[in-house]
């Protein structure tokens, strides 16, 4: 079982002051693929490294397969790791790239190491470079090299640190299936940092999300996607980001309302109000993500200017005079003019509200 827990790791740079890793928990469970997302400066690279062992930490441990690796050495963990700028041998071949790892840290005998490098190679689709150098090389074709580098060894676990970054767009996407491809059929245990959210949505079976050194959250894409933990992780899982209102909850005869003091007034429905921690003169602030913003066909609704329009093709981005850059998604065939004032509601389920202090979710 190649199960990697990693229990409040940390990692602090010139005698404390700097603190970029503060107390990470993490599991990856035998075969699962994680990917670890946040943004720039959050402790990705840090974490991983430490995991490979190429970082030691202040604190924490790193269990791989039950086994406390923490003091051990990155050359005796079972962990291959690929790099974004694919740290390939410039002066070897793409075999010899393949096979110094194995040459360094198994005793195989020169056939079985072929045997291993012809079977990686195929795996890889990179058959025919095998006599190449680095140089010759296209980008695409490097990280599918540095790919083959680390499957050929067979480790227990994979760590990627944004593989794909150097690519072009298609370039990733299409590597991005690839690299779930070879996860798929070699099923070894995989952490892939990324700072870009959609990649770590669509390839991770689970997602951890950074910021500051510390955890935000774990979970499925979709679950982190539905409910975030808090403001942070609402903000930065999905695209366009998710809007939000500043309001303050102020009790009437109908319930409970939020509002801006402006326009934005929002009576919840007695359920929802009963499934939040917010009572009259909270302050808080609300969610709502822009595809869950919909013209008012009557009912709750609230009234707002069109400032911009925005076609993406299937559907049109409306900017509206909320708050700042609040955005709905909606189907191209609804366009209404700049200027033009529009009744919008919400899905009340959708609706998402978070401490105003503390930005932890009150749902
Ligand atoms: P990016 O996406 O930009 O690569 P990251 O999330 O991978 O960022 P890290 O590289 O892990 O972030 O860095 C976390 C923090 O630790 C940053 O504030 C960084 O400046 C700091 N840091 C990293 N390495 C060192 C070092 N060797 N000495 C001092 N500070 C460091």
């Amino acid at each position: 079982m190649a199960t990697l827990r990693v229990e409040n790791l940390r990692k602090e740079y010139d005698r404390g002051s700097i603190v970029a890793v503060d107390g990470v928990d993490l599991e990856v469970n035998d075969g699962e693929f994680v990917t670890v997302v946040g943004p720039s400066g959050c402790g990705k690279t840090t974490t991983l490294r430490m995991i490979a062992g190429l970082e030691e930490p202040t604190g924490g441990t790193i269990h791989l397969g039950g086994t406390d690796v923490t003091d051990e050495s990155a050359k005796t963990r079972d962990i291959a790791m690929v790099f974004q700028n694919y740290a390939l041998y410039p002066h070897k071949t793409v075999y010899e790239n393949m096979e110094f790892g194995l040459r360094m840290s198994t005793d195989l005998s020169k056939p079985e190491r072929e045997e291993k490098v012809q079977w990686a190679a195929e795996m890889m689709d990179i058959s025919e470079l095998l006599e190449k150098k680095p140089d010759e090389l296209s980008g695409g074709q490097k990280q599918r090299v540095a790919l083959g580098r680390a499957i050929v060894r067979e480790p227990e676990v994979f760590l990627f640190d944004e593989p794909l970054s150097n690519l072009d767009a298609k370039l990733r996407t299409s590597m991005r299936a690839e690299i779930q491809r070879l996860q798929d059929e070699l099923g070894i245990t995989s952490v892939y940092v990324t700072h870009d959210q959609e990649e770590a949505m669509t390839m991770g079976d689970k997602i951890v999300i950074l910021n500051g050194g510390t955890l935000q959250q774990v979970g499925e894409p979709k679950a982190v996607y539905d409910e975030p933990a808090n403001e942070f992780v609402a903000g930065f899982i999905g695209s366009p980001s998710m809007n939000f209102v500043d309001v303050t909850a102020r009790s009437s005869g109908e319930g409970l309302v939020l509002t801006d003091g402006a326009t934005f007034q929002y009576t919840l429905s007695p359920e929802y109000a009963s499934g939040v921690a917010i009572e009259d003169g909270d302050s808080a602030t609300l969610g709502i993500r822009p595809e869950d913003v919909h013209p008012a066909d009557g009912g709750e609704s609230i009234r707002t200017t069109v400032e911009v329009i925005e076609p993406i093709g299937s559907d049109n981005y409306l900017y509206l005079d909320v708050s700042e850059d609040f955005i709905a998604r909606v189907r191209a065939d609804y366009e209404p003019s700049v200027d033009q004032s529009i009744d919008i509601t919400f899905d009340e389920s959708k609706l998402r509200l978070f401490d105003a202090e503390t930005g932890e979710s009150l749902l």
